[in-house]
């Protein structure tokens, strides 16, 4: 029995986005149909559209953020079974690296992404391998489920696993208002730190603060001044969310010892670094990619008590997709804008 599936597809790189029905087979070996209600949208969807994944198969569903409720596996599927709630990874780890041996699966070089040489999670129906998902428990609403990969857990996997944050950490957090900001700011927070937030729109201010930020700055220009001023010297963590507009000033934000973890490159251009400066102040620039399934349960573990929400620009139809991408893409978003199937 095959599904009829709604979903959107990427006629060609560059090309408006198309609403479409298809029929999804029956899962084969350790694959899962997962039923959704919700999906995000990521600026690496739009970066996708725009060219910048060389890898991406068009036509094709593109998207990667997946969750919802597992309607057929496949024969060799023994974890899940139909009826449980599960969230999916980005991607499909190789599970038999050094990596993947080691739970370090999101830097598997072998791993293969939902949305680009996989079907993606622009559907009602995603079909993902049983090696991406963990199930969900019952505290964790739709809603949340649906951003645990690409950005709570995501987040969870810069400021936590590679960045190191714990209890009396100060952290600055860029681009705070957008869809992985304002859910690093919650993060944060959760972990116990001291939050600077950065945003360049006076309008995201009030809700950057009900995420728990005690700081917001607001400019379109440096703000590395004004953070030193409020942490006494600078942050330990700065979670760089945004690319080239903020990345030198995240950088002067540091305290001698600090590190910046980038996540983010909205503007997909190099930027420059003051090696002076790293040197005398012994500060870290590091790469975080993605999450595993450990920052995926930790998060969950995390948000008891509903101390981690969703927080939800709006949920569009699948029509909308094209008038989103360019809202997204003007930051006219506060938190995320999820498809709503
Ligand atoms: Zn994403
Ligand atoms: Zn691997």
């Amino acid at each position: 029995m095959a599904f009829r599936a709604r979903e959107i597809v990427l006629p060609a790189v560059g090309r408006d986005l198309q609403v479409a029905e298809s029929e999804v087979p029956e899962p084969e070996g350790d694959q899962v149909v997962i039923r959704q209600s919700v999906s995000g949208i990521c600026f690496r969807d739009i970066l996708t559209r725009d060219g910048f994944m060389p890898r991406v198969r068009t036509p094709g569903v593109i998207g990667h953020e997946i969750s919802g409720t597992v309607v057929a596996a496949g024969p060799c599927a023994e974890y899940v079974k139909e009826g449980d709630r599960v969230a999916s990874l980005i991607y499909r780890p190789c599970g038999r690296c050094e990596f993947c041996l080691t739970g370090r699966e999101n830097l598997c070089p072998n791993k293969e992404v939902y949305g680009e040489t996989l079907r993606g999670g622009y559907s009602d129906l995603a079909i993902v391998s049983e090696k991406s998902l963990v199930k969900v428990p019952g505290h964790i609403g739709e809603d949340e489920a649906a951003i645990a990969a690409c950005v709570t857990g995501m987040v969870y996997h810069a400021l936590k696993v590679v960045g190191n944050v714990q209890d009396g950490s100060r952290v600055l957090i860029t681009g705070a208002g957008g869809g992985v900001g304002i859910h690093a700011v919650q993060v944060a927070k959760r972990l116990g730190a001291t939050v600077i937030a950065e945003t360049t729109s006076q309008s995201k201010v009030e809700a950057i603060h009900r995420a728990g930020a005690d700081h917001v700055v607001v400019t379109t220009g440096r703000f590395d001044g004004e953070v030193k001023k409020l942490t006494d010297g600078g942050v330990d963590v700065a979670l760089e969310a945004v690319g080239i507009a903020t990345f030198e000033s995240s950088l002067r934000s540091l305290r001698t010892g600090g590190t910046v973890v980038v996540v983010g490159n909205v503007q997909p251009e190099p930027v420059g670094l003051p090696l002076g400066l790293i040197i005398l102040k012994g500060n870290r620039v590091e790469g975080s990619i993605s999450s595993t399934r450990k920052d995926m349960m930790d998060v969950f573990e995390l948000s008891r008590g509903g101390r981690i929400r969703a927080v939800v620009d709006r949920h569009i139809e699948p029509g909308e997709i094209n008038r989103a991408y360019e809202d997204i893409r003007a930051r006219k978003n506060t938190g995320r804008v999820l498809i709503k199937f």
